[in-house]
């Protein structure tokens, strides 16, 4: 008895020695160093300049409260090309290494969260201090200082001419890119390159194409139309949907490392483009694209076809066929199906790869109930014959 008390008293100084080492390798980690602070300037400054001076479709917004329409610079996909091509060629030549943030996760992802403090607490100030009239940058305190620094203030805020918001999600949905890349390239220097972070490269990089290639449908999202701009939608821009939304290739690149001959990355890439994945891939895809698509075409043009036949209209404003006769949010389904699809190429051995899909579970449902009471105020009686017509939520005959 007493040999097995020491054993196990052993045991607990041994676990408890390494997570004190492990603890003090990963805390000066989280401290940002000068070269993850210049990344983020470099990125932000390149993102500023690059989203100005690019050519791209000019859309206007939603009508806001007051007749006003913002203008939004659709120049995402320029941006995010030419962003890649110099990296690429600065990789090439020696100037940067691609595993600049590979190696730097943990210091950038401080770096960003000090960022997103700062930044809002400036959000803060100057929204208290706004005695600005119109939609988009009109004051709304609640007195809760806590409440308005998460929810902020202003709907608009800008910096130089720059929209905040529309800038903050371009730069986390280009961030979750280059961190993708980084980590590929992290896995191609180890020899560790797994069927498994292919798969998930190829759908995400899918995924983040087709979002900037679509990029003006972002305009008449709830972010862009309905939220204010605080640190949750700050934090969630630059910090959650980059470093969180790549957990699986975090995962995979650290469980796959020296596993796998690298040898056959071509061969492992035709197994992979023809296998089920790609198909399931594609299916979901075309649900996500395909409502959302239906969606803003309605709103530019609310008599084209869907699906080749007149739409169904309720009350003149709300589209009840094809996507959006199925389910009131099937662009939610296929998003989550979509995400689904970047976690099953990790197996199923660990729950970490699921994160994302389960978080988004959580939020998609959260939002779509919020999204239901604006609707129900907005359109009151046009939205209770819409229920009536199309009574499920997100998945049919289930929710
Ligand atoms: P929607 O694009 O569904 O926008 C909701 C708005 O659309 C409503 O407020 C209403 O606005 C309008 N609307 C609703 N029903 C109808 C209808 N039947 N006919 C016409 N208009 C209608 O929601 P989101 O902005 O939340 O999502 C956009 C996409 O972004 C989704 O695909 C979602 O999955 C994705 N997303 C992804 C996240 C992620 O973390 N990966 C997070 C959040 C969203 P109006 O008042 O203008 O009529």
């Amino acid at each position: 008895n007493s040999s097995e008390s020491v054993h196990s008293s052993f045991e607990c100084f041994v676990e408890s020695t390494m997570l004190e080492m492990d603890l003090r390798l990963l805390l000066p980690s989280l401290v940002p160093s000068s070269q993850s602070v210049y990344v983020l300037v470099f990125y932000f400054v390149y993102l500023a300049v690059a989203g100005e001076i690019l050519p791209g479709k000019v859309i206007r917004g939603v009508v806001l409260s007051d007749g006003s329409q913002l203008r939004y610079r659709c120049n995402g996909l320029f941006a995010l090309s030419l962003l890649v091509a110099i990296l690429g060629i600065s990789a090439k030549l020696g100037v940067l290494s691609p595993l600049v943030v590979a190696d730097r996760g943990l210091e950038l992802l401080s770096a960003t969260f000090i960022f997103c403090v700062l930044v809002t607490l400036v959000l803060y100030i100057t929204g208290r201090t706004s005695s600005d009239k119109s939609s988009s940058l009109k004051p709304h305190v609640s007195g809760n200082l806590l409440h308005d620094w998460w929810f902020g203030i202003q709907l608009n805020p800008q910096f130089i001419g720059i929209d905040l918001k529309f800038f903050f999600v371009r730069a986390g949905m280009m961030g979750w890119l280059l961190i993708n890349l980084s980590i590929l390239a992290k896995s191609f220097q180890d020899g560790s390159l797994s069927q498994s972070m292919i798969l998930y490269q190829i759908f995400c990089a899918l995924y983040i194409l087709d979002y900037f290639v679509h990029e003006e449908y972002m305009t008449s999202t709830w972010d862009i139309i309905a939220e204010r701009l605080g640190f949750m939608l700050v934090f969630g821009d630059l910090l959650w949907i980059p470093f969180t939304f790549s957990i699986q290739a975090w995962m995979v690149a650290f469980a796959q490392q020296s596993r796998t001959n690298s040898s056959c990355y071509c061969s492992q890439l035709l197994c992979v483009l023809d296998r089920k994945p790609t198909f399931l891939f594609s299916g979901r895809y075309m649900v996500f694209r395909g409502a959302n698509k239906q969606k803003h075409i309605f709103k530019k043009s609310p008599k084209t076809p869907i699906w080749g036949k007149p739409p169904v209209v309720v009350g003149g404003k709300l589209l009840a066929s094809g996507y959006w006769g199925i389910a009131r949010h099937c662009n939610y389904l296929g998003d989550l199906m979509l995400a689904l699809s970047f976690s099953l190429p990790c197996g199923i051995s660990s729950p970490v790869p699921y994160f994302y899909p389960i978080y988004l579970l959580i939020l998609l449902i959260w939002r779509e109930r919020r999204d239901e009471e604006r609707c129900a105020e907005k359109y009151k009686e046009i939205w209770a014959e819409y229920l009536r017509l199309v009574p499920y939520r997100i998945l049919p005959y289930v929710y």
